[in-house]
């Protein structure tokens, strides 16, 4: 039977740890500031918005959203940034994903300062993780939170065969560019990968990242015995639960250490957004956050 890995109590050692460090902030002057910018009535987005607003207070990190509606000009979202580039209040910048299909992502990711840049996305910042650039750097907090849990599991990674399924800039390709940082030897399987293929890759993981949004994609069957499974996905089922990709009851059999969806994966992205807001905070102001997170 499985270890469940508890990433609710794993977030709550890192949000204590995060509190600690701006409160240490807060002696020298600093308050830590993140800016989300909210654009539509996505109900979804609303609730993740609130979730992140309330986590940073408690963690004593400013954070203000600023509102738009579906109909709000690039232009005009553009130069928020840009005016919050400029703002020494801010340290992070977040837009909340999805943005209304007349407004450029891609311009949006690129536009924010890559030193204010909370989730990772600016192509310079993205570049720096392919790269293994030394030096600290911005990385999107879903897969930075999973290396987090990992970690705090003392699951050694080096050597081992870790397969991401899914692709996305938020989760798949960043875990891909983390784990291979780690030592493993990576394999990144997409929505090409012929279902054959991926029940071959399964058989032969050691750890196993799901990032896709598909309900029961992989049974506890496919897996090698003793693998860890980490399932980002988050599917909501017709009685109105919460599911990942991962058959958990089956997985379970299996599974060396497993996440449950939800209280896995979920918890840590906050937490982890929080963290990177404290350090980017540090960044500017030139002040090391010395053994920061050691006792996640
Ligand atoms: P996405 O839609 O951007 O990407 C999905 C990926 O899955 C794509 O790269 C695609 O190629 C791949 N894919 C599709 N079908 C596949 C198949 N049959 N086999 C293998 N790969 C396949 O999604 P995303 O933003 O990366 O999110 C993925 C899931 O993770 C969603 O359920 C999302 O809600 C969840 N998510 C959770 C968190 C969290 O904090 N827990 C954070 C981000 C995303």
């Amino acid at each position: 039977m499985a270890v469940i890995i508890d990433g609710k109590a794993i977030a709550k050692r890192l949000r204590d740890a995060v509190a600690v460090q701006a409160a240490n902030l807060e002696t020298k002057g600093i308050i830590p500031g993140l800016a989300v910018i909210l654009i539509g009535d996505d109900p979804a987005s609303e609730i993740y918005v609130r979730n992140k607003e309330r986590a940073a207070q408690k963690a004593g990190v400013n954070a203000q959203t600023i509102k738009y509606t579906a109909d709000v000009s690039e232009v005009t979202v553009l130069m928020k940034i840009k005016e919050l580039n400029l703002d020494p209040k801010i340290d992070a910048i977040l837009v909340q994903s999805p943005v209304p299909a007349h407004i450029n992502e891609e311009l949006i990711q690129e536009t924010i300062d890559p030193s204010k840049d909370v989730d990772g996305f600016h192509p310079e910042n993205i570049g720096r993780l392919y790269a293994n650039r030394s030096g600290y750097y911005p990385v999107a907090n879903t897969p930075r939170g999973i290396m987090t849990m990992l970690a705090h599991e003392q699951i050694d990674l080096a050597g081992k065969n870790a397969l991401v399924v899914g692709r996305s800039i938020l989760v798949g390709r960043p875990m891909f560019a983390l784990l291979q940082q780690a030592n493993a030897t990576v394999t990144l399987a997409h929505r090409y990968t012929p279902s054959d293929t991926l029940m071959h890759l399964l058989a032969d993981a050691d750890v196993v990242i799901v990032a896709v949004g598909q309900a029961g994609l992989i049974q506890g069957t496919s897996l090698k015995d003793g693998a860890v499974v980490i399932d980002v996905g988050i599917n909501r089922l017709a009685d109105g639960s919460l599911t990942g990709d991962v058959d958990f009851a089956s997985a379970q059999e299996v599974a060396a250490a497993i996440t449950p969806v939800p209280g896995g994966v979920g918890p840590m992205t906050i937490a982890t957004l929080l963290q990177t807001t404290v350090e980017l905070a540090a960044q500017h102001h030139q002040i090391e956050l010395e053994q920061a997170w050691q006792n996640i």
